[in-house]
């Protein structure tokens, strides 16, 4: 879905926080590679971006704001050598937008050595946790539950005096949403919270030469790597010269990956739990169909995630798919400061209709899911002016009536549209002549078998998987589940 592109002026749609990347490998430029791979996750976060290298030695670190390729060129990337690297790229929703110290990866010192944490997820009980480590003498540099993470396993890897356990202390003591990946001088480090909230798949390089992590499998395919698995719930992998160990560090829980990791978040070429992203989305059209049927002569998504589901629904309903709507690629998150007259034209800075297509039409438009509203408004005033005779809004997403916490940028629930108003006040409120959302049976459906498969669904159900303390919520509910 189209989002807002006007810096500190807040997303109309749910935005992923951040990627992770890992590689070991003891022949391959390692630090190149996990900017390719980086590069390849750059979808799940814009604002800043980081790539630390251990080398036998020590840990190095380079991140800064920006995109990337903004932060990597040829003299940062030969600055950085060895065998071991994490990358983050990062979308921030707490603990400092647009600042420098909550970049990642964080570090923590043990005695003279470094390591260094990437994060994706959110953590719901640092507050206390934090309050403890500072009163046992530790620093910090931010005020994010990432680096919390890492100076507990700092912390406790410096009791133990055995990384692993450090780790698993770690685990033991944080709750929420967590896929990391870790560097040691020596060794590369991947694990993953017991519901398995987000994403983290493990695969090799080709002829042996190495081991790669990523939150999504596009990442591994970029640097040639295979699919070998996902890191289980609850699971620390060990990656370093004797190969690769695990130990199923904490009990795993009743699988609760992301649903809107395939509605949303992940690129159609990746593949989660099995389920290819692209086929979930098409899978989403052809149910839409069949559950919201209506009279067109057109269907069209709104770019890009909205397309797959627009050819699902061309498909099952036999109405003709078009592109109507062009998607400028290369407006993205920046911090250029949009002039006045640029705000004024909203939306159409990023996507922009096909008048020659789509007027006089009766329009089935896709689009992934609505948050606040504002900007399907503005999108449905677009096909308006450009021609269009009818509108009929589908949305491959029920109705998100809840804010998530595990790592996703969502409004409260007072600016959540679903949470506020009917479905008829909705569609008053876009100016659409029809709209309607899949089922939540029906988007398990698209993305799998409903029987075998459990998810997050908190955002459509307020079901959270993970306990979350009244210091988390307090702000964020008009209404107790
Ligand atoms: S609340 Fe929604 S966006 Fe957040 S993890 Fe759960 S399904 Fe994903």
């Amino acid at each position: 879905m189209a989002t807002s592109i006007f810096p500190g002026e807040k997303p109309d749609r749910l935005e992923e926080e951040c990627a992770v990347f890992g590689v070991y490998s003891t022949t391959d430029d390692v630090a190149r590679l996990t900017c390719f791979g980086l590069q390849a996750l750059q979808h799940r976060g814009q604002e800043s971006a980081g790539i630390a290298v251990g080398d036998g030695d020590t840990v190095t670190v380079t991140k800064d704001l920006g995109l990337v390729t903004q932060v990597f060129n040829e003299s940062a990337l030969a600055a950085l050598r060895g065998e071991v690297a994490v990358g983050h790229c990062r979308y921030s929703t707490s603990g400092g937008m647009g600042n420098w110290t909550s970049a990642q990866p964080h570090m923590s010192a043990i005695d003279e050595v470094l390591i260094a944490l990437a994060h994706n997820g959110t953590l719901v009980n640092t507050n206390r946790i934090r309050a403890d480590l500072i009163s046992k003498g530790v620093e910090f540099r931010s005020n994010t539950d990432s680096e919390v993470a890492c100076q507990v396993i700092g912390y406790y890897t410096r009791e133990t005096h055995h990384l692993t356990e450090g780790i698993k202390t770690a685990m033991e003591m944080i709750d929420g949403a967590y896929a990391m990946v870790l560097a040691s001088p020596t060794a590369l480090y991947a694990f993953r919270d017991p519901h398995g909230i987000r994403p983290l798949c493990l695969g090799k390089l080709p002829d042996d030469r190495g081991w790669v992590v990523s939150s999504e499998t596009c990442g591994l395919d970029i640097v040639g790597a295979e699919f070998v698995r996902d890191v289980r719930p609850g699971e620390i992998i060990r990656i370093n010269d004797t190969g690769i160990s695990t130990l199923q560090a904490i009990e795993p829980q009743e699988p609760r990956g992301c649903i809107f990791e395939y509605v949303y978040f992940a690129r159609p070429d990746s593949v989660i739990d099995g389920q290819s992203v692209y086929q979930a989305r098409r899978n989403m059209g052809r149910i839409l169909a069949r559950e919201a049927p209506v009279e067109a002569d057109l269907v069209l998504g709104v770019p890009d995630s909205g397309v797959p589901g627009a050819l699902g629904y061309s498909e099952a309903s036999g109405i003709e798919f078009t592109d109507g709507i062009v998607k400028n690629r290369y407006v993205g998150r920046t911090f250029i400061q949009p002039t006045q007259e640029m705000r004024q034209m909203g939306i159409r800075i990023k996507l922009n209709p096909l008048p020659s297509v789509i007027a006089g039409k009766r329009l089935v438009v896709i689009d992934d899911s609505i948050v606040r509203g504002n900007t399907s408004k503005k999108l449905v005033d677009m096909l308006r002016s450009a021609g269009a005779a009818e509108i009929h809004f589908r949305i491959v997403s029920p109705e998100v009536m809840w804010p998530c916490f595990y790592g996703i940028d969502t409004a409260n629930q007072d600016q959540l549209i679903a949470a506020n108003m009917t479905n008829e006040e909705m569609c008053e409120f876009i100016g659409c002549d029809s709209l309607e959302f899949i089922s939540l049976d029906g988007l398990r459906e698209a993305v799998g078998d409903a029987h075998s498969k459990t998810f997050c669904e908190a955002c459509f159900t307020g079901e959270y998987p993970v306990a979350l303390p009244d210091s988390i919520t307090k702000n964020a509910f008009l209404k107790k589940s």
